[in-house]
């Protein structure tokens, strides 16, 4: 299920759009670049939680996992048919975790590898441990990588 739907966003007049594996709001107010178009791109697999809140104003609540997006951990939609909105939202949110149980590496897997992958290496001329992205020996000032 594909949601599209016109409101608020943080008093900006625009269009929320749910798709793709992304909540999109795109302003359609004021003379603005299409760079400025976008307020906000929330992947769905970074939000934690999803609600219709208020009694008279209903409006749709985002709340961010702050360890998969940084920024404000929550977000107010003020949109016609919030309901639709989460309801797509948390059709497209299964949809995330399904393709994430395939076998995939997490962003979280790479970046440990990333650091770990950080080799040293000893300056031919006074032993001091470099990283093999210096070209310079902390130690004694050699070049590094001519033996
Ligand atoms: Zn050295």
């Amino acid at each position: 299920m594909v949601y599209s739907g016109s409101g608020k966003y943080r008093g900006a007049s625009g269009n929320l759009t749910v798709s793709g594996g992304a909540l999109t709001f795109m302003r359609t107010d004021g003379f603005i670049s299409k760079t400025q178009r976008i307020v906000i791109k929330i992947p769905v697999n970074a939000i934690a939680n999803v609600n219709v809140e208020g009694l008279m104003g209903k409006k749709l609540v985002i709340l961010v996992d702050a360890s998969k997006l940084q920024g404000i951990p929550r977000h107010e939609f003020d949109i016609a048919n919030p309901y639709d909105a989460m309801k797509a939202i948390r059709e497209e949110m299964d949809t995330e975790v399904a393709k994430a149980s395939a076998p995939q590496v997490s962003v979280k897997e790479v970046y440990v590898k990333e650091v770990t992958s950080i080799v040293k290496v000893p300056c031919s001329y006074c032993g001091v441990l470099n990283e093999v992205t210096e070209k310079k020996c902390a130690g004694c000032g050699a070049s590094i990588g001519t033996k």
